[in-house]
């Protein structure tokens, strides 16, 4: 008899906790357990803005997925490009381009979350997302390109344009971003005698009239003040008009030169679950407090991706997209799955929030860890504890460790790689959202390869 096949879609918090939960709760012989995922790590996103601004190494936060001779998944290297719920079959692009059909009895699908955009002239061409290890990446190395190129240029227009920096969105993604990002470019400036440093400038704009408003009153204006007293300019209830290679417009007239507009403006499920054609709540697929699919069986869906009821808050809230819920549903989604692989019943999915965690960079933070608000020191412990403790591996929780000691102790430093230089530098190139079939492309292609089969 075969074994009934468990496909696991993405390798983030809630793909990993669910694969590393099947290998330990199953016996070989009761299901294989098969992973696609474009990359051979698990990203912790809440540290990206520490590798954008150089504080940790890429390295550090790519936790590997081939850690221990324990884990018995087979990894298929590639990104799911369709489903059909129908015929139960995933396709995949691997890495080669490839496309292959991967059937499965059950699927999980957790492929996370892309940048959202919005119908902005330019914005899609002319704006860095921070979403992906590339982006961060690319980012640092293109702020430090700015410092040498303006301290290489004579001219004075070029060099104000490459000495100020956008941030679009004050949620703790964009605004640890630009926190981090400005700090990194005020210690570096020190080493360019011939740039003045008040010409550098960060806004931090959003449309929303406060910064994190789940950090409440009192802390989101903690966050801002300390943010202000640094130099950054917050422009709430604003947003972008206009992106341009040299400028950016935003909606209150103002014109900024800057060649940097970072885009941390909310995130929208990834374009997969578009392709199964099934119902969904703002882009996220709808799954039942169980995470599995109505109607569909052996489909189930979480994390970033999926709409999941937030039974804690009840009033038919969705749980939000946070690591914290997805890592959570990852673990509650493998019981799940094993229930309906052994005929038991299946379990509601309940988490209340543990509250926030915001890294301002230094010694600068806020928390709301269980509703307790915290500043300062306190604050950075506390982030920077939680943080160190969710990395998956030691080697991980090692690598962080180190960098930040050899940051507190030695500073910052400025290596600009050159890697990524001239190469496409847009949302799609990093985050790949135009590699996707539609639901009918999906169901042509796996009706057409069953007919030569
Ligand atoms: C900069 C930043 C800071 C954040 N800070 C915090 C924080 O402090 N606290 C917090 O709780 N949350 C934070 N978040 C949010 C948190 O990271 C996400 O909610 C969480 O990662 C969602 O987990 P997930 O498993 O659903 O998706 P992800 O962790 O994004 O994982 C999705 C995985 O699927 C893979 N994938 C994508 N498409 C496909 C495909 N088609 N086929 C196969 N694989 C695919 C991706 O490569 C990725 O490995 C932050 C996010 C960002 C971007």
């Amino acid at each position: 008899m075969t074994r009934p096949r468990i496909l696991v879609v993405g390798a983030g918090f809630a793909g990993v906790e669910c694969v590393r939960r099947l290998e330990r709760k199953l016996s070989p012989d009761e299901a294989d357990v098969t992973l696609v995922t474009p990359f051979a790590y698990q990203l912790y996103l809440p540290l990206l803005p520490q590798v954008a601004s150089g504080v940790l190494t890429p390295q550090s936060i790519a936790v590997s997925l081939r850690r221990s001779k324990k884990y018995r998944t087979r990894i298929i290297p590639g990104g799911a490009i369709g489903v059909d719920l129908k015929s139960k079959v995933c396709v995949i692009r691997t890495i080669t381009d490839q496309i292959v059909n991967e059937p499965y009895d059950y699927i999980v699908l957790a492929p996370g979350s892309i940048t959202r955009t919005f119908d902005i002239p330019g914005l899609t061409d002319h704006a860095f997302g921070m979403k992906t290890l590339a982006e961060a990446a690319y980012i640092r190395d293109h702020v430090i390109s700015q410092l040498d190129l303006a301290d290489a240029s004579q001219d004075p227009d070029e060099r104000a344009s490459r000495l100020q920096f956008v941030v679009v969105g004050g949620g703790y993604a964009g605004t640890e971003t630009a926190a981090c990002l400005q700090r990194l470019t005020h210690a570096a400036v020190k080493r360019y005698p011939r740039l003045d440093p008040g010409l550098i400038k960060w806004h931090l704009i959003d449309i929303a009239p406060k910064l994190m408003p789940e950090l409440g009153e009192k802390l989101g204006s903690s966050a801002q003040e300390i943010l202000r007293r640094r130099g950054i300019d917050i422009s709430l209830g604003v947003s972008i008009a206009k992106a341009g290679p040299e400028e950016v417009t935003f909606t209150d007239g103002r014109v900024i030169p800057t060649r940097t507009l970072i885009w941390t403006a909310g995130v929208v499920a990834s374009p997969l679950i578009a392709t199964l054609g099934a119902e969904t709540v703002k882009g996220r697929l709808a799954v039942a407090p169980e995470m599995n699919l109505p109607g569909n069986d052996g489909v189930f869906a979480l994390g970033d991706s999926a709409a999941v009821p937030d039974l804690a808050k009840g009033d038919g809230a969705m749980c939000p997209p946070t690591a914290q819920h997805a890592l959570r549903q990852g673990r509650h989604v493998a019981d799940n799955v094993i229930a309906s692989l052994r005929g038991g019943p299946l379990r509601p999915y309940v988490h209340k929030d543990l509250g926030l965690v915001v890294d301002l960079g230094g010694t600068d933070a806020v928390s709301k860890p269980l509703g307790i608000e915290l500043r300062g020191l306190p604050a950075q412990a506390v982030a920077r504890g939680y943080h160190w403790s969710a990395l998956r591996t030691n080697v991980a929780k090692t690598r962080v460790m180190t960098n930040w000691l050899l940051n507190a102790v030695a500073g910052d430093d400025f290596v600009r790689t050159g890697f990524q230089a001239r190469k496409p530098a847009r949302l799609k190139d990093f985050e790949y959202t135009d590699a996707y079939l539609t639901p009918e492309q999906v169901r042509a292609h796996v009706e057409g390869t069953a007919r030569q089969e």
